[in-house]
């Protein structure tokens, strides 16, 4: 049988999708080969969000055909994606070498096709075609007994969005929204947690948006807090996580639920993508920094010791430095536990691309350099607020860097060094931290087994 490697660009969606795809066609026969030049199939699945992110992948692409095809003139070569979705045919009348190109509603479809492709039938394949229900179709795991997707997985509970904001690409790469139903949810989950799972991370592109259209709110409740009440339910689940979700799904209910559930862990992922009202408007975003700020309040009111992170967009249409200081001095009001930079990327076909008073390149950077600076002064801040505490961590498994450390995640989501051993892998266990380093804690093995 063939054997595939799949590359993957971007979000941790992203990620989920093609772990799907290769669990759809490991479960086929096909083994997954340890590096592209050894693969009977390249996959790479892409993303759209900025233009350098295509643009890598574009430049892998043209890597394998000119480089490693040679090499092994059989081999199928596919985009799956994004960038499939958004370009489609044009991916192959530029490399007419591509054999695939797999939209983001066709993942369920790569085994078919490469049947297809590997036994000469078709020369090129192209889909990325609408499909009903095929949000239901990427629930496959591999937890081939790696350390790390046996303790924690990810589970897709809903595709696409319909928020539209104006410098996004993902409501027209991804379509519209569409939900699973909770029950074919918990069906998903409680097999990770036969399976040894213990922590499971809800993903979606606006997990707060989960069964808007489809599932009524009851008691109050929205139908993404009554799948959160319903995952809760399940025995030898330990920890729940959920990410992206948009400001506006932090209702009361949310809220609530943070105090309410204990297998919530207390951290919240908020993308902010900017702290000027002004500029909110023109991203389409639908809430204002007051709004921002009262929900960071109810939250730490609700959970405290909350960990809050976000995502924020710099040079952004017609950003000023004013509109740039309000950004700044919001992120010195919330003190957020990190933050994701980006620098603005114009996407093809956003309202965004074609605004008035595209701010220079230049400004960009240095905006984000400034930000930057504000966020890793505030970050380092916090992290040496954790030395001397005592912490829960999950244990993953092994650190990639050095194999005699092993690594875990506190409930808000920090990532803990310690010096560990087989035995602690998939424990929940105490540590104290000893000291911090960039973006870590390292924690005392002192107290394992207190
Ligand atoms: S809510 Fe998120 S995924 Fe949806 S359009 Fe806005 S930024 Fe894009």
């Amino acid at each position: 049988m063939p054997s595939v490697f799949i590359k993957t660009y971007g979000c941790q969606m992203n990620e989920r999708d093609s772990e799907a795809v290769a669990a759809q066609l490991v479960a086929k026969g096909y083994s997954l080969a340890p590096t592209e030049a050894a693969a009977d199939v390249v996959l790479l699945n892409t993303c759209s969000v900025r233009d350098l992110a295509e643009q890598k992948a574009i430049n892998k692409m043209r890597n394998l055909v000119g480089t490693a095809r040679k090499d092994r003139p059989g081999q199928i070569l596919g985009y799956l994606g994004c960038m499939a979705q958004s370009r489609g045919k044009e991916l192959i009348e530029t490399l007419p070498d591509v054999d695939l190109v797999l939209g983001t509603q066709k993942f369920h479809r790569a085994a078919e096709y490469l049947d297809e492709l590997l036994a000469g039938k078709r020369e090129h394949i192209v889909d990325i075609g609408v499909e009903a229900k095929s949000e239901a179709t990427i629930r496959e795991h591999l937890l081939n007994g790696s350390a790390k997707t046996s303790v924690s997985a990810f589970v897709s509970i809903m595709q696409g969005c319909n928020q539209y904001c104006t410098f996004c690409i993902v409501p027209y790469t991804r379509g519209e929204e569409r939900s699973r139903t909770i029950p074919d949810l918990l069906t998903e989950c409680r097999e990770l947690v036969a399976r040894g799972v213990r922590e499971i991370t809800l993903l979606g592109q606006i997990v707060t948006s989960y069964g808007k259209r489809d599932i009524p709110s009851l008691e109050g409740k929205s139908a993404f807090v009554q799948l959160l009440d319903a995952i809760h339910g399940i025995d030898g689940l330990d920890r729940i996580r959920f990410t992206s979700p948009h400001p506006k799904g932090y209702g009361d209910d949310l809220v609530e639920a943070y105090a309410r559930l204990p297998k919530l862990c207390e951290s919240a992922h908020i993308p902010l993508q900017s702290g000027s009202d002004r500029l909110l408007k023109l991203m389409h975003r639908g809430y204002t920094r007051a709004r921002f700020l009262d929900i960071v309040e109810k939250l730490r009111r609700s959970k405290p010791g909350i960990g809050i992170t976000t995502d924020i967009i710099v040079g952004f249409p017609g950003e000023t430095e004013e509109d740039f200081e309000q950004t700044l001095a919001l992120c010195r009001e919330v003190q957020f536990d990190n933050a994701y930079i980006f620098k603005y990327s114009p996407r093809r076909d956003t309202p965004a691309a074609a605004m008035p008073d595209q701010v220079p390149q230049s400004i960009r950077e240095e905006r984000n350099h400034r930000l930057l600076d504000l966020v890793n002064e505030i970050a380092a801040r916090k992290y040496d607020g954790f030395i001397g505490r005592r912490v829960q961590i999950l244990v993953e498994g092994p650190s990639k860097k050095n194999a005699a450390r092993y690594t875990g995640r506190t409930r808000c989501n920090r990532i803990v060094l310690f010096d560990g051993s087989a035995r602690h892998q998939g424990q929940l266990m105490d540590v104290i931290i000893e000291r911090t380093g960039s973006f870590t804690l390292y924690g005392d093995p002192a107290v394992v087994g207190l």
